[in-house]
């Protein structure tokens, strides 16, 4: 009979020449299960998606609940859909007063495109800013974005009009002007390999956007939902974004993404033309409900005040000469290595021992590690002796 493996590599479209081809049969917490009974500890959370764990109790209870409701019932933005309307208002909630308005997405890269659309139209203005090795999502206009040639070229032309600052750098915020619409900016630069900016970069970046009337938009696709320490990475900062992207981590699992503003940004969209962004699935009702049990998770279990510590622990644990550097913010953390060979050597012989780390998009000489914000201090012990172990024998 035809394997899952051979009928995946055959009929299911390819990313890449070496897909790491692990079978998973079933996910709870923070382990995900082959069909072999293998465990593997997932410490990249499914790209930092599981930031509650896998198949959390609480989250399964809310979709079962929605399930027996309504599954899809119209386009978003029509019907009013107790999920969706309960969830934006927990959400707000948890936001400053400035933001009063979300818009509901299947992703972050929609999240991503339906922001540039609001800030062009409530500035007026075209051009749009964001940072070098940057990655906000791979459609055209998320994919605009992306501060790394070797992608743009390849995928050219892609959006006009938008031009690139290094992340962190004080002296290109001079690029910010006021023909600039929106600078678009990761809360803490993910696959550039976890650069963490400066308090008074991000404060400089606000200043100069509010002065520019440039609208400073944060993506918090991977920050966001306590990752860092923070519900909201922004929160480190001392400043407060005009809009907010996020996806990943909102669902507890379920596919959902968002872009948050103040009402009268938003309010952009409904007229002059009607209907200026609209989506058939956007705001899933089985996706609210999940997420709107996720967000209590994250609160009721006390997950965030948490994060630090475990990653103090991780810090300790691996705090080994070959890890040239260990970056990041909270649980999302990035072990510096010196080649990418080395990475992919430690990271095979982890999923051999059943751990799941991986590297980054733009920086392949560093280790992945984002593991679910319910890992415990003895799992942690568990996880980086096998890292240790790799590393000891691979660099
Ligand atoms: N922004 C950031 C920072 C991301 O890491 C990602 C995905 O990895 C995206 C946007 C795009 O999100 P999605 O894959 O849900 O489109």
């Amino acid at each position: 009979m035809i394997s899952n493996r051979e009928l995946f590599l055959k009929n299911t479209a390819q990313t890449s020449n070496s897909p790491r081809l692990i079978e998973v049969e079933r996910a709870e917490g923070i382990y995900l299960y082959g069909p072999d009974g293998k465990s593997y500890m997932d410490l990249v959370s499914g790209f930092n998606v599981s930031n509650i764990g896998h198949r959390h109790p609480k989250v399964l209870e809310a979709i079962q609940d929605q399930l027996s409701k309504f599954m899809h019932v119209t386009v978003y933005g029509e019907f009013v859909q107790a999920p969706q309307v309960h969830f934006a208002t927990e959400l707000l909630a948890q936001l400053p007063s400035s933001f009063g308005s979300v818009y509901f997405t299947n992703s972050g890269a929609e999240a991503v495109e339906g922001a540039m659309k609001i800030a062009k139209k409530f500035t007026g203005r075209r051009e749009i800013i964001a940072a070098r090795k940057a990655y906000h999502g791979s459609t055209q206009g998320a994919l605009s974005l992306i501060g790394n040639d070797a992608y743009r070229e390849a995928y050219a032309p892609l959006l006009p009009e938008v031009s690139f600052i290094t992340y962190n750098d004080l002296q290109d915020l001079d690029l910010i002007s006021d023909k600039t619409a929106a600078v678009f900016m990761e809360a803490i630069q993910g696959e550039a390999g976890i650069r963490v900016p400066d308090r008074a970069y991000m404060q400089a970046l606000r200043d100069k956007c509010t002065a520019c009337g440039t609208l400073l938009i944060f993506d918090e696709i991977q920050t966001g939902f306590g990752r860092t320490g923070k519900l909201f990475a922004f929160e480190h900062f001392g400043i407060v974004p005009d809009i907010l992207m996020l996806a990943k981590g909102i669902g507890g699992g379920m596919p959902i993404g968002a872009f948050v503003s103040a009402k009268e940004i938003m309010d952009v969209i409904k007229d002059n033309p009607m209907l200026g962004h609209i989506t058939t699935f956007g705001g899933h009702p089985v996706s609210c409900s999940a997420a709107r049990a996720s967000l209590k998770v994250i609160l009721a279990e006390n997950l965030i005040p948490q994060v630090e510590e475990k990653a103090q622990l991780f810090r300790s644990e691996l705090d080994i000469p070959q890890i040239k550097e260990i970056r990041g913010l909270g649980l999302m953390m990035c072990l510096q290595l010196e080649s990418f060979e080395q990475v992919y050597a430690v990271s095979n012989y982890c999923a051999e021992q059943g751990i799941i780390i991986d590297w980054y998009l733009h920086c392949e000489t560093a280790l992945r590690v984002a593991p679910p914000l319910t890992i415990s201090k003895e799992e942690i012990k568990t996880a980086c002796k096998i890292i240790r172990e790799a590393i000891a024998k691979f660099c």
